[in-house]
């Protein structure tokens, strides 16, 4: 479904990804662990053109994305009609709540198949209710973002994610902002994605949810792959010295 080869980001004189090679194919649950600053959120950014790679090439659902030089040396995606295109097939949900604060629950799900994908109001509002649903938030639909706890705000924006039909759903921390016991209820959520077979991306610090979830663990180190490969391998039976360190300092 997706595939990244020799991703670099730079920011200014400050290289952050240094050649990241990274493959998902239909079904993969991927956990990608690491300490603060070694390049996780950057290299799902790059995923979707959030960020722009210095350096690297990405396909993704067949389609090469086309990067090429932008002037500065960075390199672009070859067209916005790419990028949104990109961007419905790898969804993202973010650390921190980003539902649209002026819209409603059901209004956040229904706007980008409506406006961007061309969906009928009617058939996008039905299936936003079910995929509302799925996520324990039908009675919740016509209730603004701020009146909703930050795990209802979660499985909201996940619903949002799942409403343009993504190829792979990418998620940055999505219960690291959470207050503890809220993050069981969005954690469930994910889990049940995984069992029917969605391809995932997911940056988390939940080790244990890791080993139980994902089908594949990677392990960034300044801007590397120190060391991927099976939960039980990674998480249990670490080869890297630092992995080691890191595992014991979040375990
Ligand atoms: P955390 O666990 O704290 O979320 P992370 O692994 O997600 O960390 P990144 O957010 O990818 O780390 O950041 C990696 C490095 O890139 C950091 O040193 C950060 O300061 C730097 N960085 C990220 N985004 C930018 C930006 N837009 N401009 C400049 N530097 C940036
Ligand atoms: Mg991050």
């Amino acid at each position: 479904a997706l595939r990244a080869e020799g991703i670099r980001k730079s920011f200014g004189s400050l290289e952050v990804l240094k050649g990241v090679d990274l493959t998902a194919c239909k079904g993969d649950v991927i956990a990608i662990i690491g300490g603060s600053g070694s390049g996780k959120s950057t290299l799902l950014r790059c995923l979707n053109l959030l960020e722009h790679p210095t350096a690297g090439s990405l396909r993704i659902d067949g389609e090469e994305v086309g990067l090429t030089p932008d002037g500065r040396g960075h390199l672009g995606a070859a067209s916005n009609a790419q990028i949104r295109r990109i961007r419905t097939k790898l969804a993202m949900v973010f650390q921190s709540f980003n539902l649209w604060s002026h819209m409603t629950l059901l209004e956040n799900v229904t706007e980008v198949p409506v406006r961007v994908l061309g969906i009928p109001r009617d058939k996008a509002t039905v299936e936003a209710m079910e995929l509302l649903d799925r996520v324990g938030l039908a009675d919740k639909a016509n209730v603004y973002p701020a009146f909703l706890s930050g795990g209802q705000q979660q499985r909201g924006a996940i619903a949002r994610a799942l409403a343009v039909q993504p190829k792979v759903m990418l998620f940055d921390e999505p219960t690291s902002a959470l207050d503890p016991e809220l993050v069981g209820e969005v954690l469930k959520v994910i889990t049940s994605l995984a069992e029917e077979g969605r391809t995932m991306i997911l940056v988390t610090h939940e080790m244990g949810f890791a080993r139980d979830v994902a089908n594949h663990v990677v392990f960034l180190r300044d801007g590397l792959v120190e060391e991927q490969g099976l939960p039980a391998q990674v998480l249990g039976n670490p080869k890297s010295e630092r992995l080691a360190r890191f595992l014991g300092n979040v375990g």
